[in-house]
């Protein structure tokens, strides 16, 4: 579904260039959950954000659905409805209610009218738990509502695969597991996942495939089993030994 190939990315920044992806290779298959956990600053965001072109790759190739993406006639904006992101910090429109939320990429792209949008934006609210706040503004809700919202609206683009960026690190800790729980009803409904994340419990029991990010490459990959009870290399060694 996804193929990496040699990606590099360098930032220009006043301090000279920045080599923050280092020459990645990676295939991702329908229907895997790729976690990839590793240090602050290893290039995790700024890899996710290659496979959907919200960075630009400074050199290599990304294909995606059998076709190579980082080429100027790429349409970004089926790209993107195929690939849905979600962040940190879950970028809701304060001004809009949870339904509008949801329904507004699809209605707006013409993808949908707006009674089959806001049927399916309701099935999902319900999948949730969260059929009783289609018509709350963002600022009634609590972060983790916020973010199983979020999920909800990339959802209704009906994407082929789901990028997680940090999902859950900017919730108070209490809200972590609802959040975790709809990531995991998602995977097993067969969705492809690639989820960067700091939650070692949800890698462990979802990933088919985890991956060790560290200055820009991908110093080791395995299944959780072998990854969290045989790490290889020393930095993983390391950095498990201050994360579990
Ligand atoms: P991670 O998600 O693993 O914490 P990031 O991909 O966010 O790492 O960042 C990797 C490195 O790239 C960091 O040193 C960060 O400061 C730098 N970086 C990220 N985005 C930019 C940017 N737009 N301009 C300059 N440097 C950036
Ligand atoms: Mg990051």
């Amino acid at each position: 579904m996804i193929t990496v190939k040699n990606l590099h990315k360098t930032f220009q920044t006043l301090n000279g260039k920045l080599d923050v992806l280092k020459g990645i290779n990676q295939n991702i298959e329908k229907g895997e959950k790729v976690v990839i956990v590793g240090p602050s600053g290893s290039g995790k965001s700024t890899f996710l954000r290659c496979l959907n072109l919200l960075e630009q790759p400074t050199d290599g190739e990304v294909w995606f659905e059998g076709v190579q993406i980082n080429v100027p006639d790429c349409d970004i904006n089926q790209l993107r409805q195929k690939m849905g992101m979600v962040f940190q910090h879950f970028n809701l429109f304060p001004h809009l209610t949870v339904l509008q939320n949801i329904t507004l990429a699809p209605i707006t792209l013409k993808l949908k009218t707006q009674e089959q949008a806001e049927q399916q934006a309701k099935q999902l609210l319900e999948r949730v738990g969260l059929a009783d706040k289609a018509e709350a503004y963002p600022v009634q809700l609590s972060g983790g509502q916020k973010q199983r919202i979020a999920i909800v609206r990339a959802l209704a683009m009906n994407p082929d695969v789901m990028l997680f960026d940090e999902p859950t690190s900017a919730l108070d800790p209490e809200m972590v597991g609802e959040v975790l729980q709809v990531m995991k009803e998602l995977a097993a409904d067969g969705m492809t996942m690639v989820v960067v994340t700091h939650e070692m419990g949800f890698a462990r029991e979802v990933a088919t495939r985890v991956l060790f990010m560290d200055d820009g490459q991908v110093v080791e990959e395995a299944a959780p089993d072998q990854f969290f009870t045989n790490p290889q290399n020393p930095r993983l060694q390391d950095f498990l030994s201050k994360v579990l």
